[in-house]
């Protein structure tokens, strides 16, 4: 535990966020979440948060009394230029400059930006859970994209942010394997329950690794971490 030191996470609902806000607060004594409304095509992401949320608080007493308030921030321009397939009805496909069409440009520096306007609240740490290893191939996950991203804001701010990055390393296989060091059986439990990666925004059906339709690629990357982790756990 570093006293004093707070953290403030980027917290979408997902499986990779809520690992990192469990990170987050195993260590920090302040921790604070921020979350984007988007224009995302499915709301369901955004009303797990909350749930989740619920669930930390009262598996979690200490951390539950860490952790501070949550920020949603509307940021409806990026569905505006977007064109992606997480704000728009359009079928996941590779785009004509090799990425995927559900990636949306630019994400997570607009969203780090965004992030770092809160200083003022004293939260040094920005936590994002953006990974290399076992990404879907969106360059603004990089490494050196947070890297330079956290360069840029402590030189654009006069600041010194650390943009910290848990899973930056870990495939999702790991990243379940983290939580479980960090939280036991219960945080994993509700995180495989209340958790939402699915670009479907499918929660009626019920899998070993969660809810999710199973078939997008959201759920192909989670239900192949999940039965990796499962294998060897
Ligand atoms: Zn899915």
């Amino acid at each position: 535990m570093r006293a004093g030191e707070g953290a403030l996470v980027l917290y979408s609902g997902g499986q990779d966020s809520a690992t990192c806000l469990a990170w987050a607060l195993s260590r920090y004594e302040r921790v604070e979440t921020i979350g984007f409304d988007y224009g995302q095509r499915h709301r369901v992401e955004l009303e797990c948060r909350a749930d989740l949320v619920a669930g930390l608080r009262s598996a979690f007493p200490d951390w539950s009394r860490r952790l501070g308030d949550d920020h949603m921030v509307r940021l409806d321009a990026i569905a505006q230029l977007g064109q992606t397939a997480l704000t728009q009805d359009i079928a996941f496909r590779m785009a004509e400059d090799g990425l995927p069409n559900t990636f949306v440009p630019g994400r997570n520096i607009i969203f780090l930006s965004f992030a770092a306007a809160a200083y003022r609240r004293g939260l040094r740490r920005i936590v994002a859970g953006v990974c290399e290893t076992d990404y879907s191939g969106y360059p603004d996950c990089r490494d050196d994209t947070i890297k330079a991203m956290q360069v840029a804001l402590n030189l654009g701010l006069d600041r010194r942010f650390v943009l910290e990055t848990p899973l930056m390393w870990r495939d999702k296989a790991q990243t379940w394997e983290l939580a479980r060091e960090l939280g036991g059986d219960a945080l994993v439990e509700l995180i495989r329950m209340r958790s939402h990666s699915c670009y479907a925004g499918e929660r009626a059906h019920e899998h070993a690794w969660g809810f999710g339709c199973g078939a997008c690629p959201a759920c192909a990357l989670r239900a192949s971490g999940w039965e990796t982790w499962r294998a060897g756990a």
